[in-house]
């Protein structure tokens, strides 16, 4: 089978490689989508496994059960599913206080090789997790890689509860941006501000559904936010790109009692300097977000495959899985917004 293989930062080669093994209790997947996420393309191209290479990287994984473990007997050959790459383990003290985002078991699913690959193993001990999804007959592989990055998206405005009465800025229009901006529409806010810095996501972010989109080039964001809410600021303010400054600008798009998050992660050991008598005076919340409960995965797996959500409205590109390198330019540059692999062959979705 072919596999992208990553041997350093930024050299990634399709090769033919050795078909995984079906574990005991597990099954082999065909890989038919999965999508590239910011992540990926952090790990690709910086030395994320400290020379430990080669490694193939990949985890938001839809396709079709190709093998079966004889002691597997839930999921038969030919069962259509997606698989969530981390399962929430319901036992270890964080997911008894309903954190499962915080399930201190989950490392050990990004220990295994991704989904960059025509075939993906998926052990026993995955499988006895929330992880498992099956696809109903005629939907779509692609929407339901989509529920990967949807999922921490609809659980950090789950949790931060934005509402009709909120104007919501959110800071960068890539992937995740975007669907901030999809879930805020959906949530109801009243006002919805889109800032980017890059050409080509400006232009995507204008054909969707948000009140405003600024320029970061053109306009200051801070200043953008108050002019469009007569100088109060934001109710909400998402900051979901990696840059520091936008973590400092934040602050005072937020509105008094406002709420502040850092989606986004930054460079690693990467330090913003904030003025927090703003944070003092302004009386603001600030919260960090990853991941999602089970509950919100579940619920986000059905609001991908939803016709009415259009969740599928921010793929820009649909490659095949040798194309990975390009597929990796083209998010880089601000080309493409989301861009989904077919490792089993094609350009369009197969069914
Ligand atoms: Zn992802
Ligand atoms: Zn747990």
């Amino acid at each position: 089978m072919k596999a992208a293989l990553m041997y350093g930062p930024g050299d990634i080669r399709v090769e033919e490689v050795e078909r995984p093994a079906c574990p005991e209790g597990g099954l082999i997947l065909k890989v038919v989508s999965v999508g590239l996420c910011g992540s990926d393309i952090r790990n690709l191209t910086t030395d994320s496994r400290a020379g430990d290479y080669p490694w193939t990287y990949g985890h938001e994984i839809a396709g079709i059960v190709d093998e079966v473990s004889p002691s597997c007997t839930e999921y038969a050959v030919g069962d259509r599913l997606y698989v969530y790459p981390a399962g929430h383990c319901m036992e270890c003290e964080a997911c008894r206080r309903g954190h499962h985002e915080m399930c201190e078991n989950l490392g050990k699913y990004g220990k295994r090789p991704g989904g960059f690959a025509d075939y993906w193993a998926v052990h026993a001990d995955h499988l006895a997790t929330d992880a498992v999804f099956r696809l109903p007959e005629g939907t779509s592989f692609d929407r339901a890689t989509l529920a990967e990055p949807l999922s921490s998206v609809y659980g950090c405005q789950e949790n931060i509860g934005v509402c009709t009465e909120d104007v919501v800025a959110i800071l960068g229009a890539g992937p995740i941006g975007c669907y901030h901006a999809k879930i805020a529409r959906m949530r109801g806010a009243r006002k919805i501000i889109l800032c980017e810095i890059n050409p080509g996501r400006l232009e995507f972010a204008r054909k969707l559904d948000v009140d405003a989109v600024i320029d970061c080039t053109e306009e200051d964001p801070v200043e953008a936010v108050l002019r469009l809410t007569d100088g109060k600021g934001a109710e909400k303010v998402i900051s979901a790109n990696p840059s520091l400054e936008a973590q400092q600008q934040a602050i005072f798009m937020a509105r008094r009692n406002g709420i502040v998050v850092f989606f986004g992660g930054v460079e690693k050991g990467a330090l913003t300097e904030i003025d927090t008598n703003r944070i003092h005076y302004f009386g603001l919340w600030i919260y960090g977000h990853y991941g999602a409960t089970s509950m919100q995965v579940q619920r986000t797996f059905e609001l991908a495959l939803d016709d009415r959500f259009r969740a599928d409205e921010i793929i820009t590109q649909r490659m095949g899985l040798e194309q990975i390198n390009d597929a990796i330019a083209l998010a880089r540059s601000g080309k493409a917004v989301k861009v989904i692999l077919h490792p089993n062959g094609g350009g369009e979705e197969p069914r």
